[in-house]
């Protein structure tokens, strides 16, 4: 800290921002603590377009500094404490000076720069006479503060992302566009929904203008991540339901899709405070649709889920006619096996 006496080896120290600080510990608390070199009565030169260092700027930058010998503007706390930050520098205001003063604008920029901020938060400290290594605990706290409030923003941001697929999962729409370049009239629905959402949400919107590519959380790799994801996390809430509920029952049925694969859609009935819900559970290609293949098929699939066989207590399987008896003997497989007390063959035609 500053002492009240002048130390011995600043005898022919000149106080200006162009000379470096002294090296002694007591030299240099001495040197800061006269505070930003701010010089007023002299005639400021002019520039070639006739503009100069104006001394009002003083006030309205207390760290502002002027250097006589080389008619530049300095930072103090830039220029004495930068060095012990770890953010980046502006050498502009550290070492080389400013001195467009036509662009007098930047003063507030560099204010806001993380550079400033940092040196001004080492200045307090100095201020305070805490020790050094106190004052990097303190900006490593600092920094780990910025960080978890970014860790905090992008969760949100992700929490609304994902808000999106689970509407358009629910609505049962397409994801992709054919076209998804930034030039594109139609993004496809989950692109132009976010975009539309940033309209009225800021942190959208800073996240869709601002993010790096590959941190947008946008791509088609990152859109099939986020339904697996959002997909899992249904699945176990339904599973958890069932087992809640304990007895219930199965739907399935099985269809052709548009590459003429058999889809075996597996469904479970269950209570659940006091309502019934249906579920689709599963969605299971089948090389071949005999009673024992679809009898396998259901089987892996509750195991696979962790529930119990023997507490279904009811199975509907679609009745037409041509079907039927595979049915019938899927049905009686399952009977096998599981403790039902009554089953129930619904009549689904399709
Ligand atoms: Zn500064």
């Amino acid at each position: 800290m500053a002492e009240a006496s002048v130390p011995q080896d600043l005898s022919s120290y000149e106080y200006e921002p162009s000379c470096p600080l002294p090296s002694g510990r007591e030299a240099r608390d001495h040197v800061i603590s006269k505070g930003p070199c701010q010089p007023r009565d002299i005639n400021f030169p002019l520039d070639n377009r006739n503009r100069k260092f104006l001394v009002s700027w003083y006030e309205k930058f207390p760290w502002l500094e002027y250097s006589v010998s080389l008619d530049k503007a300095f930072c103090f706390v830039c220029r004495v404490f930068n060095a012990q930050t770890s953010s980046r520098s502006e050498p502009t205001f550290i070492k080389t000076g400013f001195s467009n003063w036509k662009k007098s604008e930047v003063f507030a920029k560099h204010e806001k720069s993380d550079c400033h901020k940092h040196s001004l938060q080492a200045h307090r400290h100095w201020k305070s006479q805490k020790p050094i290594h106190h004052q990097i605990d303190e900006e490593n706290e600092r920094q780990e503060s910025y960080r978890q409030q970014n860790v905090k923003k992008n969760r949100t941001v992700i929490g609304k992302i994902i808000d999106v697929v689970r509407l358009l999962g629910k609505l049962n729409l397409p994801f992709r566009g054919h076209r998804e370049d930034k030039n594109s009239l139609n993004k496809g629905v989950f692109k132009e929904f976010l975009e539309h959402i940033a309209k009225s949400d800021s942190l959208i919107e800073d996240h869709l203008r601002n993010s790096a590519e590959n941190a947008k959380y946008t791509s088609p790799e990152i859109q099939n991540q986020l339904i697996k994801v959002v997909g899992s996390a249904i699945l176990d809430d339904i599973i958890r339901r069932v087992k809640g509920a304990e007895m219930y029952a199965i739907i399935a049925d099985e269809t052709p899709d548009l590459s003429k694969t058999e889809q075996l859609a597996v469904l479970v009935r269950y209570v659940w405070n006091g309502v019934i819900e249906e579920r689709l559970l599963a969605v299971e290609p089948m090389e071949e649709t005999t009673a024992e293949a679809l009898f396998h098929t259901i089987r892996e699939k509750l195991q696979q889920c962790g529930i119990e066989f023997s507490n279904m207590r009811g199975q509907c399987y679609d009745g037409a006619s041509n079907v039927s008896g595979i049915h019938t003997g899927l049905q009686a497989r399952i009977k096998e096996i599981s403790r039902q007390q009554f089953t129930h063959i619904a009549m689904l035609m399709f």
